[in-house]
């Protein structure tokens, strides 16, 4: 039996860092706010240059960290928002280390990096660790699974944990909801 880290579905991707900003109690309205962003790299498969063109170092690293020095030095209030950016656009590339093509288009093949866990019974009980990485020429990768069976365990997870805490779930969505509304309003105000 082999647990290795292989393609994340949508649900992984959004989950994931969604729960650990939770978890570390940071700003819950920016975080639920910008949590589809950790998902937006998937929709480079719309293009036919899935895991490449979403996936490179120019949208998640230039751009998030040019915005990040602008929040720096010209918009202190964006800090927290730009930062939360930045990290929900590298948690992307760090689930997908499966293989992307991170430094497309100057290389266009991806690099790979599997880490794996193999358990086996037969023959006495045996824990092995095995990591394979390097690059591969960028292949189709196929459509990807809406819904693989870990991201189904994490979703179930995901509705036990806003069971578990319902006031805080509602609290944070709540003020989220507050957000996105004011937002929308102010954008039309202004046109
Ligand atoms: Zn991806």
């Amino acid at each position: 039996m082999t647990f290795a880290v292989s393609e994340m579905d949508p649900f992984q991707h959004l989950l994931l860092p969604l729960m650990f900003l939770l978890a570390i109690r940071i700003d819950h309205r920016r975080a639920i706010i910008f949590a589809p962003l950790a998902v937006l790299p998937d929709f480079d498969a719309l293009f036919d240059l899935h895991r490449a063109l979403g996936h490179s170092f120019i949208p998640l690293l230039v751009m998030p960290m040019a915005i990040l020095v602008y929040a720096r030095f010209r918009r202190p209030e964006w800090l927290l928002s730009a930062l939360i950016v930045q990290f929900y656009l590298a948690s992307h590339v760090v689930l997908d280390m499966g293989g992307v093509a991170f430094l497309w288009p100057i290389i266009s093949e991806q690099f790979y990096f599997e880490p794996a866990i193999t358990f086996a019974v037969e023959g006495g009980f045996s824990l092995g660790f095995s990591l394979d990485y390097g690059m591969r020429e960028l292949v189709d990768m196929g459509t990807t699974r809406f819904l693989s069976d870990a991201g189904a365990a994490l979703v179930l997870l995901g509705v036990l944990m806003t069971a578990v805490f319902r006031r805080e779930a509602r609290d944070a969505l709540s003020k989220a909801w507050t957000a996105v509304s004011e937002t929308f309003l102010n954008i039309l105000r202004r046109t």
